[in-house]
């Protein structure tokens, strides 16, 4: 999607001999555009870094860092704050310091993001690594700073509208993901709606400036997960996902949790899941902790609480990976009418160049 050709698994607008392939980003920038980049994820993980870099392996966060410094993208808010610190492991590479001599501002909490959102240029830090999930940000009080996909996406739209020649923004939920992988339904459900309520926020800048297109897509599913016919016919579905309402935290927050004391708690368990945990699972969950090959705990529990997990809720899964479905495409405005009923993905390519009158 970023650079208009299919490229192999792994590498950021690099093909296969190893020749750079110009980002999106780079057309807009030297066209006068502003760019932007809004992810709940790190804001130099895959997706965001598909639109603005270039590096042969996608793990390279450091040179995407610095590349998006080079490169002068507008907006970036998301997580990874360690890719733009000096470290002992990091000892070159732009930093913070150097964003700031190029007139950005950086914030580091909502507060700090919503008073300079009208910045032309801003970095926006919240994590060292992703943000932590939507419904853990909204039921623990420790997390009231972090930022939701929403109000950086809001901070973007104000900073980038500035912009006298225009503007390309990509906005990402991209924990959708995460929580696809470690099959969590409270998880996925709370980042599909945070990423929903975005879209009624881009439908009113379209009122306001028509002459914008606005693509809303994904580029893969994860893990199958789909709300299955539940009960006699079917009734029980919808009770079922309102049984999510009670789930109040992430299985990667609860992970979080047990390794900082090497212990499984029944109690915090119940609370995060509403299941009550048997002797049976609580020791599965302990033996997993106690196991220096395992690797995620969030995943392994629920694996061990999954037949609880699909009565309370009534989503299934079909595996731990990405998935190969047709995915939804929705787009409006200008150039939206060009777009063919069934498309491949790097087809965005030339939709978007045109938009942005680039080609
Ligand atoms: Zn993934």
């Amino acid at each position: 999607m970023g650079c208009g050709q299919r490229l192999p698994n792994g590498v950021i607008n690099t093909d296969a001999n190893g020749v750079s392939l110009k980002p999106l980003f780079s057309y807009a920038k030297e066209a006068g555009k502003a760019t932007g980049l809004v992810t709940t994820c790190k804001v130099t993980h895959a997706t965001s870094a598909g639109f603005a870099a270039n590096v042969e392996k996608r793990g390279m966060e450091d040179e995407i860092a610095q590349q998006y410094y080079e490169r002068e993208i507008d907006v970036l808010l998301g997580g990874g704050l360690r890719h733009f610190q000096r470290t002992a492991d990091r000892q070159k590479g732009a930093s913070i310091p150097d964003f700031k001599s190029k007139g950005y501002r950086f914030v580091q909490t909502k507060t700090e993001l919503l008073a300079q959102a009208s910045s032309p240029r801003l970095l926006g830090l919240f994590s060292n690594s992703h943000l932590p999930y939507a419904i853990d940000r909204t039921h623990d009080a420790a997390l009231a700073e972090v930022p939701s996909l929403p109000e950086m996406f809001r901070a973007a739209l104000q900073s980038l509208s500035q912009s006298k020649k225009g503007f390309v923004l990509q906005v990402e939920g991209g924990r959708v993901d995460h929580a696809g992988h470690v099959n969590d339904p409270a998880a996925i459900l709370h980042e599909l709606l945070e990423f929903d309520d975005c879209i009624p926020i881009a439908l009113e800048y379209l009122r306001n400036d028509p002459d914008t297109l606005l693509i809303i897509t994904t580029d893969h599913g994860t893990g199958g997960c789909q709300l299955n016919g539940a009960g006699p016919a079917y009734v029980d579905s919808g009770p079922a996902l309102d049984g999510i309402n009670d789930m109040t935290g992430s299985f990667e927050a609860l992970e979080q949790k047990f390794i900082a004391t090497g212990q499984f708690d029944a109690e915090v368990f119940t609370k995060a899941t509403g299941i009550v945990a048997t002797p049976n699972q609580a020791d599965a969950i302990q033996a997993t902790m106690d196991d220096p090959e395992s690797t995620y705990l969030s995943s392994a529990m629920t694996k061990i609480v999954a037949k609880e997990l699909l009565k309370k809720t009534a989503i299934g899964w079909t595996s731990n990976n990405h998935t190969s479905e047709c995915i939804d495409l929705f787009a409006f405005g200008p150039g939206s009418e060009q777009i063919a009923p069934f498309i491949k993905n790097y087809e965005l390519f030339v939709v978007m160049t045109k938009a942005l009158k680039l080609s």
